[in-house]
């Protein structure tokens, strides 16, 4: 079917169940309209503590932790290095990687990616045994949930995105091709960490290291968000005063990056999270290895009624077409188990699965 074809089935979808909506709505006698008001309220909130606290609200406290915590030395002004070490070690010991984007040696990281370390350790001429394992363990069990709950550039994408309720969704063709770019990028990031890897160990990588610049050493960097933002933005001479604004012609080349981090976060207005459904080749890599996770979606096919309701579809952050996979789990690579579906079904039938 073409793109077009598509995009009017999908509109058609969703006007022939707006319109099945209203005609219901008109005609449900008002003690049934009660009745449906307490059951959306109740599929909404799915568990004992929703009286005060949502898992929708738990998500956005997590997300702004890590989104602080990622870089947590940046609190040693406050609270002095030793303190500041004494509590993040702990969780650094035991998980030193996680599967976001996060530089390995931005000054104040508390906690790096798994794709910025494996680029790294393959440039560097070391093969990234533990970091792989970890990796795979952690997405074998969760999933993608950290690119949910922790990633600090998801973060940022999914709080700007709050402010716009009109969001866009493109057609699933359209959806489709865009998520190949992020494979592709993989592909030559991957490829040309290889090829330093075999050349540092082979101790020919100095012409590669002239021949490939600022790519060398993890050729994702310069158009890293994460990279940018907590690696090179300390770096630069920030203006402290009118006199020293001129430093920011000193910016170069950074001045560029920074406006692609701008240009993330204002597309994200209209297309949420579209830098990790399209662009972020760490994401591919999770997607690839956790798709099948022990933890993910599912739906209750006694409560779902997918011919009137595609809510868990429209609210996804992902674009995921939710109805168009098995009922027992949404085996989908774009899944982040952000869990925004979980709380939007008026009918309760999704659920976390096991399994
Ligand atoms: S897809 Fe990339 S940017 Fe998005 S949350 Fe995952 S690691 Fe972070
Ligand atoms: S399917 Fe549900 S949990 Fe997964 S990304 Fe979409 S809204 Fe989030």
């Amino acid at each position: 079917m073409s793109e077009e074809g598509e995009r009017s089935e999908q509109i058609g979808e969703e006007a022939k169940s707006e319109e099945t909506k209203t005609k219901k709505k008109e005609s449900a006698p008002k003690k049934e309209k009660k009745e449906d008001k307490k059951r959306k309220v109740k599929g909404r909130i799915p568990w004992p503590l929703s009286k005060i606290v949502n898992i929708r609200m738990v998500r956005r406290l997590v997300q702004l932790f890590f989104l602080f915590a990622i870089n947590g030395y940046i609190f040693t002004a406050w609270f002095g290095a030793e303190q500041v070490t004494l509590f993040w070690e702990q969780f650094r010991n035991v998980l030193p990687t996680l599967p976001i984007i996060a530089p390995l040696e931005a000054p104040f990281a508390i906690i790096a990616g798994s794709f910025d370390t494996i680029q790294r350790e393959f440039t560097a001429g070391i093969f990234p045994f533990f970091t792989l394992g970890a990796m795979i363990i952690i997405l074998a069990v969760l999933g993608r949930a950290a690119c949910g709950w922790v990633c600090p550039i998801g973060t940022m994408q999914d709080y700007v995105s709050l402010l716009n309720p009109n969001k866009v969704r493109p057609a699933p063709n359209t959806e489709e091709e865009l998520r190949r770019v992020k494979g592709y990028i993989f592909f030559i990031v991957m490829f040309l960490a290889v090829w330093m890897f075999i050349s540092v160990i082979q101790n020919s990588a100095e012409n590669l290291v002239d021949a490939l610049g600022i790519f060398a050493f993890a050729a994702f960097d310069p158009v890293n968000p994460a990279y940018i933002l907590f690696k090179l933005a300390p770096e630069q001479p920030w203006p402290t005063s009118i006199e020293t604004l001129w430093y920011i012609s000193t910016w170069g080349i950074f001045l560029v990056q920074l406006a692609f981090v701008g240009i993330i976060l204002i597309v994200s207005l209209w297309f949420p999270r579209w830098f990790c459904r399209w662009l972020c080749p760490a994401g591919w890599l999770y997607g690839l290895v956790g798709r099948d996770s022990l933890i993910g979606i599912g739906r209750n096919p006694a409560k779902c009624t997918p011919d009137i309701c595609n809510k868990c579809e429209v609210v996804c952050p992902m674009n995921i077409r939710i109805r168009r996979f098995p009922y027992s789990h949404v085996h989908s690579p774009e899944c982040i188990l952000c869990l925004e579906c979980v709380s939007h079904c008026p009918n309760g039938a999704i659920q976390i699965k096991f399994g």
